[in-house]
């Protein structure tokens, strides 16, 4: 019957470069040797790797480049496969990468921001320069198409173009912010007129003519001489839908109540 100890003495085998007597699992499987044990233990191999590849990085990193530039398409093939493959695990991966770096991501970002500052502003400032009409057709583009299904948008485009026809008048250049003036953010406001609706309103019929609506400013904005006064006439409180027609009849008859 053999022995504990002599079971224990034939798992284990000497490294041949610590000389240390170390457990089978300690060794890296190699067909080539009898044992079918590689002859140095793993952390000996982990420091002769170590010394290998620092002693021979340039040739390593040329025929890595080599074998890249041999096998393109089949890498890229590769790693198409396995992100989707793996999808899911790369997605969470990638996530909890970020959640743990959030702030070097940050610092890197902003440092970055920093350094390149001057010449994405001069970069952009050419680019506006470059293609001054074909960003305004775009603009003028985006702002119609966008005006046709977002009512909220046309009412706040409108707003706007009309404090600036009153600035205007008054040879006033304006200088706050026409959301500002409001008191409410859009949505608020949005709510806020909604909640003024009369029988028949919409935001389906807001615009000029029959059977639609617009906004009215109780107080009217030429009764204004001051850009402080304009912006106090803007606030929501002096705003209402009104039917286009009775808005039309209303013009310019205010009266003081
Ligand atoms: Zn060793």
């Amino acid at each position: 019957m053999p022995t504990p100890a002599f079971l224990y003495l034939c798992s284990m085998k000497k490294c041949g470069k610590c000389n240390i007597l170390k457990s089978f699992d300690d060794f890296h499987k190699c067909k080539s040797h009898s044992d079918g044990l590689s002859s140095h233990c793993k952390p000996c191999k982990k420091i002769a790797d170590q010394q290998y590849n620092e002693l021979n990085k340039e040739r390593i990193a040329t025929r890595k480049k080599e074998y890249n530039e041999l096998n393109k398409e089949h890498l890229a093939e590769a790693k198409k496969l396995y992100s989707q493959k793996h999808s899911e695990r790369l997605k969470e991966y990638k996530k909890q990468w970020h959640e743990e770096n959030r702030n070097a991501i940050a610092l890197k970002k902003k440092d970055y921001y920093e350094k390149t500052k001057d010449i994405a502003i001069a970069r952009s400032r050419k680019h506006y320069r470059d293609n001054k009409e074909l960003i305004a057709v775009k603009k003028r583009e985006y702002e119609k198409k966008r005006k046709d299904s977002d009512p909220m948008f046309r009412l706040t485009c409108n707003l706007r173009n009309r404090l600036y026809k009153a600035c205007r008048a008054l040879s006033i250049n304006k200088q706050f912010k026409t959301i500002d003036s409001l008191g409410l953010t859009p949505d608020e406001f949005k709510l806020y007129i909604q909640t003024l609706f009369t029988d028949g309103m919409s935001w389906d019929n807001y615009g000029l003519g029959h059977d639609k609506w617009s906004l009215d400013h109780i107080k009217p904005l030429c009764m204004a001489t001051t850009e402080d006064e304009l912006f106090a006439l803007n606030h929501h409180a002096n705003l209402q839908p009104m039917w286009w027609f009775d808005n039309l009849m209303k013009a310019g008859k205010y009266q003081e109540q």
